[in-house]
């Protein structure tokens, strides 16, 4: 028998795949890692167990206990699955952009979900942030997993993200490029892969309106701005972003995340959500800037189907001014 004994143990092993047609025009090859086949449909299914494991292994979660997060819902999808296996609790506290289906998964698994303004500052005591700290020190045998500050989180990347990438090139990566969320996959991943041939580029990704881009070019923090998709820029620096492993970082607008997002599902049959349209479009916009062969590597964040009635509605599309031909898809100018 080949079979797993749960669930936890088919996380990662995730298949890469050369893009066809998004990234034609470019000289590099671009090869995307698909994160959304795991069993938790996105890659923080790694981080959230290796926080697991790791609190397991130095004491500070023990039998019965209860994992309180702040997630944008990946995060907290892992945990509560590896909650399940391990007879865990959850609380999650998330932000009121987060899509519907991201809410109600959360809650199939038995967690309760805490559902926080976004439009507050990060130290707000009404902001997701503040409101996990504090139902972490009110619940009993309560552990607060911590994403943005824990090491494990880079840890799980630098332990099995990057030697995955590794093993699949052969070797043979010029660029990763990785939206930054918490930074756990960039930061993990990056370690590994320079450790192994320090001549690798490394690429952040960031939403327009996130403050990484200034503060990696400019080292000072500006005021964040609101922009619609979901998983990565902050509004905060992270202490599991290590700007140190960055070459570059790249800008990408809302419009830029969705519309690419919705060519990979249709013209590639990836069906991976608005974060990896962005990995996307951010690998495809430094490309454009290279004029030779080179092997690039980008992340397929988490599945489409999160967003069904966001990226893939035509009517939320055409609202937020995303839309505007007939094609459904949207414009090779306009995305680029
Ligand atoms: N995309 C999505 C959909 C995510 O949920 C996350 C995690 N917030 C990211 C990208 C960024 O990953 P990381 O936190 O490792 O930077």
């Amino acid at each position: 028998m080949k079979a797993a004994n749960h669930i936890l143990e088919v996380i990662g092993n995730t298949p890469l795949v050369k893009s066809h047609t998004i990234a034609r025009h470019v000289k590099p090859d671009i090869f995307l890692k698909l994160e959304y086949l795991n069993p938790g449909s996105s890659v923080k299914d790694r981080p959230a167990l290796q926080i697991i494991e790791d609190a397991e292994a130095a004491g500070e979660l023990r039998p019965g206990g209860t994992i309180v997060e702040a997630t944008s819902g990946n995060t907290g999808m892992g945990l509560a699955m590896a909650a399940a296996i391990k007879g865990y609790k959850c609380i999650f506290v998330m932000p009121d952009k987060m899509s519907e289906e991201k809410i109600k998964t959360l809650r199939a698994f038995g967690a309760r979900v805490v559902v926080c303004p976004t439009a507050v500052e990060p130290d707000d005591p009404r902001s997701y942030y503040s409101v996990a700290i504090r139902l972490a020190q009110e619940t009993p045998g309560a552990f607060h997993a911590n994403q943005y500050h824990n090491p494990s989180n880079p840890r799980a990347h630098y332990l099995k993200t990057g030697p995955e990438i590794w093993e699949q090139t052969e070797g043979n990566i010029d660029v990763f490029v990785a939206t930054m969320g918490t930074g756990g996959t960039i930061s993990g991943t990056a370690k590994y892969l320079k450790e192994q041939n320090p001549d690798i580029k490394v690429v952040g990704v960031d939403p327009i309106g996130s403050i990484y881009y200034d503060y990696f070019k400019t080292g000072k923090m500006t005021e964040a701005h609101s922009y619609l998709v979901e998983g990565f820029g902050e509004d905060i620096i992270p202490s599991t972003m290590d700007f140190d492993w960055l070459d570059d970082v790249v800008r990408v607008t809302d419009k830029e995340c969705f519309i690419t997002t919705r060519r990979l599902v249709r013209e590639e049959g990836v069906f991976a959500g608005g974060s990896s349209g962005g990995c996307l479009a951010g690998a495809v916009k430094y490309a454009e800037r290279m004029d030779r062969h080179a092997n690039i590597v980008t992340i397929m964040c988490d599945t489409a189907g999160r967003y069904l009635t966001k990226i893939f509605d035509d009517e939320w599309m055409r609202e937020n001014g995303f839309l505007d031909d007939d094609t459904g898809v949207g414009t090779v100018a306009d995305m680029l």
